[in-house]
């Protein structure tokens, strides 16, 4: 699977915000592209029947993407193109999640977001518009591979909830969470 990074202009942006979203898009390549990870893509595209080849590129952003009602969004699937791109969270919502559950949590967070972003994007090759297939698969594959690596499980749980089901500012929404919250995300 062909991944890489997508440098954008980034000359708008002060030096810290370029510094920040340049480690960030790679420390997500590096999630992205470990082996452990790949591995489990390989599996997962096969028991789907995605022919590899219909994944054409996977671009990391550097940049995040804000939809218009100024939710932020994971993942983009152009599925007729078999192209697929994963955007950041912003430096400030980086710096909230950093203050309140501290920055090992943070890198946690923003590399399995990506990989979640990554699995549901896949799934859209074979899915296409049916995002309720899409999501209900997605979280499932998400899961199975936590649980195949325990190095990870520790803290699996919590994250799975906060990538699918919760806020991370204000009270935390219920394990079985709404496509709505799931939405706050931006997991589509
Ligand atoms: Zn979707």
């Amino acid at each position: 699977m062909r991944i890489n990074t997508d440098y954008e202009k980034l000359e708008s942006f002060s030096r810290n915000h370029v510094k920040f979203y340049l480690k960030y898009s790679s420390f997500v390549f590096r999630a992205l592209t470990k082996p452990s990870f790949q591995k489990f893509l390989h599996w997962m595209l096969k028991k789907e029947k995605i022919e590899e080849h219909a994944v054409r590129a996977v671009h990391v952003k550097v940049l995040p993407l804000r939809r218009k009602n100024g939710k932020g969004i994971a993942g983009k699937c152009d599925t007729a193109r078999g192209r697929i791109q994963i955007y950041p969270k912003t430096l400030k919502f980086c710096q909230v999640f950093k203050q309140k559950f501290g920055r090992n949590s943070l890198l946690f967070y923003a590399g399995n977001r990506a990989r979640a972003a990554l699995i549901h994007e896949l799934l859209h090759l074979k899915y296409s518009a049916d995002e309720k297939t899409v999501r209900i698969l997605a979280e499932n594959y998400f899961f199975i591979f936590t649980q195949k690596h325990p190095a990870q499980s520790s803290k699996a749980l919590s994250i799975c909830k906060m990538i699918f089901n919760a806020k991370v500012s204000g009270k935390p929404a219920p394990l079985s969470g709404s496509t709505e919250s799931r939405a706050r995300l931006g997991l589509n």
